[in-house]
């Protein structure tokens, strides 16, 4: 039973709707304000820029970022160990903190008194989420920030918020269906578990809970589990891009066509071996640059691979969008000259039935990059196989945009679990 209008409207509307070169401007203007903040007050980023021979005075807009290192979430425990808490990455003192997040690595990560970031609110807003709501955030509030920004998020947005954290499935089902609660912030799987244990008690999804739209984030989203969980729960389910050390990037309206860039933050997608902005749709790595005081990551690398698009959207919203995750950069392989990711192979050979092991193999003839994907195939497919290895080299093209060849192989010659990707060139 749909209680107000969730699909109109923004939280930032100035921002949200702002003509792309003003926006462009501002978001210039900002990130030498934190350039220059940072360069003051985090002595680890100041040196990091001395290093490459840049001055506050030289980065002026977003596109100056380019002239400084990336730091890698990898960098994060060796910087931090030398200096602890926070590698002299913070840009205020540890005494105007508010709290000290551990993070996985073990990461120290400084909790900003006032948490005024509202890049997470933009989400929920354009997911749905309105005023007066009661929403369950089923994600883990120990040591770690990112259910404390949602729930303060929520706040902004006039929600209100139930701290319920994981776990507890029947505790969670009871306050679904006392509280009447219209928002779920968590993980898809934990959403279908509790789908699954409300059936199990006899519970109707839609007549005895009230789930209007739901946030999910930490896991990838099948389309069909999606589609799945909307009609089973009668709700909407959007998505978002973010990490625990920069917060959200991006986030999906209703027309899910990727997700937009959040505003008041820089993303670039760049070339991970050089650093450098790729160009529209092309893969490459997500670089982020966030404007938090307290904690400013500049050109922090999440280590994600994707892509991003100016095409406009009919939701008003003028930010590009990132297309999607397609994985992680270090399984990321360059073959003639184009970025090649387990995910594409995977893509590719799911579309073809008969396969039923695969493995791509990069190698060198000569001076140029040969790949070739080995394929056992199951036992009812003909014994002509021609057609099907041209089909699946014009995939091959299609989807990895780089030209390969099949070969077949006999069952059992590729190792179980071998990897996707076997790199075998030699660089003499
Ligand atoms: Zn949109």
């Amino acid at each position: 039973m749909p209680d107000k209008d969730r699909t109109s409207g923004f939280f930032r509307p100035e921002l949200e709707t702002m003509d792309p070169e003003a926006r462009q401007a501002y978001l210039d203007r900002r990130t030498a304000e934190i350039v220059a903040h940072a360069y003051a007050h985090a002595p680890a980023f100041a040196a990091k820029m001395r290093s490459v021979g840049a001055q506050p005075g030289d980065i002026t807009k977003v596109a100056d970022l380019t002239r400084l290192p990336i730091t890698e979430k990898g960098e994060l425990t060796e910087m931090q160990q030398k200096g602890l808490p926070f590698g002299g990455l913070n840009g205020e003192p540890l005494s105007s903190m508010s709290r000290i997040y551990v993070s996985p690595g073990p990461i120290y990560e400084p909790g900003e008194k006032v948490y005024d970031d509202d890049r997470w609110a933009q989400a929920f807003y354009a997911a749905g989420f309105r005023q007066g709501d009661i929403a369950q955030v089923t994600f883990n509030f120990n040591m770690v920030p990112f259910a404390f920004w949602l729930d303060a998020s929520l706040n902004m947005v006039g929600c209100v918020s139930i701290p319920m954290g994981v776990g507890n499935t029947e505790v969670q089902i009871q306050a679904l269906k006392d509280l009447k609660v219209q928002g779920y912030l968590g993980t898809p799987s934990f959403l279908a578990t509790i789908a699954d244990k409300a059936e199990a008690l006899g519970l109707d999804l839609k007549k005895d809970l009230n789930l209007q739209v739901a946030f999910v984030a930490a896991e990838m989203l099948p389309p069909s589990l999606r589609v799945s969980l909307q009609e089973r729960l009668g709700m909407v389910i959007r998505q978002s891009y973010g990490t625990a050390d920069v917060g959200c990037l991006s986030y999906e309206c209703l027309h899910m066509e990727g997700m937009h860039f959040a505003q008041d933050c820089v993303v670039e997608v760049v070339d991970p071996q050089t650093g450098q902005p790729v160009g529209e749709n092309e893969p490459g790595e997500v670089v982020a640059t966030i404007f938090n005081k307290a904690y400013p990551l500049i050109r922090f690398g999440t280590g994600d691979l994707s892509a991003f698009s100016n095409a406009t959207c009919a939701c008003g919203r003028t930010s590009p969008k990132l297309t999607r995750i397609m994985g992680r950069v270090d399984q990321v392989t360059k073959v003639k000259g184009m970025f090649v990711h387990p995910s594409g192979v995977q893509q590719v050979a799911s579309k073809f039935p008969e396969v039923m092991a695969y493995q791509l193999v990069v190698n060198r003839r000569g001076h140029n990059d040969v790949m070739t994907l080995v394929c056992e195939l199951g036992a009812d497919t003909p014994a002509e196989t021609s057609e099907l290895r041209a089909k699946m080299e014009s995939a091959m093209k299609e989807v990895l945009r780089v030209t390969g060849e099949v070969q077949f192989q006999e069952p059992g010659s590729l190792p179980q679990g071998c990897k996707v990707i076997d790199d075998r060139r030699v660089w003499k």
